[in-house]
């Protein structure tokens, strides 16, 4: 464990052990389920999309430290989010987690706690999985069936 010192910064790690906005969300009109076969981490996002903005975000499941801290951070940087900001924040972190060149953590706030992530491809999945699945809730229609998120191979 000690080589992914890095990765269990502190941020992450209260994350991790007390996530935010978890459970179900009565008021959803949005959901998708998330599953990272690498890992095993599962959850389900909740979102309730009041026009277009995001009013509400939660989530439920159960995974790594890396997937909850990171499904914990997302619910809190959505909420207010229109959804095309939504996506614009999945890609910059998308990139900054995969390692793209040109990204940077500027604008992500505590999201970029993650960028040690890209050092260590297997975690990759784990941090993208809770915005993979964002990305398929928002995707979706109102009241939406359940998506499997698709998962990263980048
Ligand atoms: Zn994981």
């Amino acid at each position: 464990m000690s080589q992914l010192g890095d990765l269990y910064q502190e941020l992450i790690l209260d994350h991790s052990k007390r996530p935010r906005n978890f459970g179900p969300l009565e008021s959803a009109n949005r959901r998708a389920e998330g599953f990272n076969r690498l890992c095993g981490d599962r959850l389900t996002l909740y979102l309730q999309l009041d026009g277009d903005r995001v009013a509400k975000a939660r989530f439920e499941g159960a995974g790594c430290a890396i997937s909850t801290a990171s499904a914990s951070l997302l619910t809190e940087a959505v909420q207010g989010k229109t959804r095309a900001e939504a996506e614009a924040l999945f890609q910059r972190f998308h990139a900054l987690v995969t390692g793209q060149p040109g990204a940077d953590a500027s604008g992500l706030g505590k999201l970029a706690a993650f960028a040690g992530v890209s050092e260590y491809p297997a975690r990759v999945k784990c941090a993208s999985l809770a915005w993979h699945t964002l990305h398929s809730a928002l995707a979706g229609d109102a009241g939406g069936a359940a998506v499997t998120a698709p998962v990263s191979t980048e």
